[in-house]
């Protein structure tokens, strides 16, 4: 397994294994790796011959106030991780590699980026755009995997890659659950124990909300009432419970196409995200 610091040796590597035939799939990830970035590991492996992994925690997808200098960082954890998965390569940029003196090029998805995260998160996605672009011009990949986790993120991905005429497919993997329900995800080593009994909430409260749906229930606000009570027991700080179409993110008064619940709330000042799909 290779690691790749310079973007130009990276589109180099690309560019040869493109020319000898090889498909190459990219999964982006901010590093701090768990069992959902080594799920999409494994979904980009079945689908191409070549896998690289990148690791770059991006300052610009991050508020002033956000986590960006205490996210969790750990390189040779993460190498070890995908070397045991088979990773080709880990492409590991730098802030400054990224992001050089005098940068002043932004892209901007103007539609789905306003709603749900984007209203607690104004600057956020055009962070993940913006260095999402950077990442595929540099790795030139075949196909990319995104998380249905970060369901917005995926869907405004599409959308950009759509939009700007992107050569790449890209790949949604299904969220992954630690045993008690829990989405995975790197943020989760802020929780204490105490926290993270609390933050159980959110996935017990989109369970509880996916089988009223199972048994029937299509009302928007019943559905999401249902996901606030159980933050709310919690004493969580919600940022959002909403349910929304899930190709174009605008609110549902009813379930009379596949839609999305999507909530997002705060414990103690962690701020996590989770959603189900609802399909009539
Ligand atoms: P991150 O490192 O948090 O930026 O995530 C990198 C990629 O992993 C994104 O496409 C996420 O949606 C995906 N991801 C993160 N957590 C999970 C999870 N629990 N299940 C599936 N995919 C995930």
């Amino acid at each position: 397994m290779k690691v790749v610091r310079n973007i130009n040796n990276m589109q180099t590597l690309s560019r040869d294994w493109r020319g000898a035939g090889e498909k190459i799939a990219l999964v982006p990830t901010m590093g701090y790796l768990h069992e959902g970035h080594l799920q999409l590991v494994r979904q980009a492996a079945e689908q191409a011959s070549k896998v690289i992994v990148s690791i770059f925690v991006n300052p610009t997808q991050f508020a002033p106030e956000e986590d960006y200098g205490d996210y969790p960082r750990d390189f040779s954890r993460d190498e070890e991780l995908c070397r045991r998965e088979g990773v080709d390569v880990i492409f590991y940029p730098s802030a400054e590699a990224m992001y050089p003196d005098g940068f002043s090029t932004w892209v901007i998805e103007d539609k789905l980026s306003n709603t749900l995260c984007g209203n607690s998160r104004p600057t956020h996605f055009c962070g993940v755009t913006t260095v999402v672009c950077k990442l595929l011009n540099a790795v030139l990949p075949d196909i990319a995997v995104f998380g249905q986790k970060d369901a917005q993120q995926a869907l405004i991905i599409k959308r950009m890659v759509r939009d700007l005429n992107f050569p790449v497919e890209i790949i949604l993997a299904p969220i992954v659950r630690d045993a008690d329900g829990l989405a995975v995800s790197s943020r989760n080593v802020y929780l204490s124990d105490q926290q993270r009994r609390r933050a159980l909430s959110l996935s017990r409260g989109l369970r509880e909300a996916l089988k009223a749906f199972d048994d029937g229930e299509r009302d928007a606000s019943v559905l999401t009432k249902t996901v606030r009570c159980e933050l709310k027991k919690a004493g969580a700080n919600i940022d959002y419970v909403e349910l929304v179409d899930c190709d174009n993110l605008q609110p549902l008064e009813n379930v009379d196409r596949p839609s999305l619940l999507a909530a997002a709330a705060c414990f103690d000042g962690i701020r996590l995200i989770d959603n189900c799909l609802l399909e009539p």
